[in-house]
């Protein structure tokens, strides 16, 4: 697995690519310290992932019947 940094956008090669993206991304304020891979109890693991910066909170929703998740304790915010 690896990350193409080289254009605009990071470009993972598979989803174990997420985990080194998050400890990039979370470094300089409440950093990440666990990653799973989530898998919907459809059996897809493809999600599109809304997320909001300003409240810090994320949610999933599985491309393959719809249904949503909040991710760790964001369904509070
Ligand atoms: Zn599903």
């Amino acid at each position: 697995m690896s990350i193409d940094k080289s254009g605009k956008w990071w470009i993972g090669s598979g989803s174990e690519d997420i985990k080194e993206y998050l400890e990039t991304y979370s470094a300089g304020g409440y950093k990440s310290s666990d990653f799973r891979s989530a898998k919907c109890t459809c059996g897809s693991d493809i999600f599109y992932l809304f997320a909001d910066d300003d409240e810090g909170c994320a949610k999933r929703t599985c491309i393959s019947c719809g249904m949503s998740h909040f991710i760790c304790d964001s369904e509070e915010y």
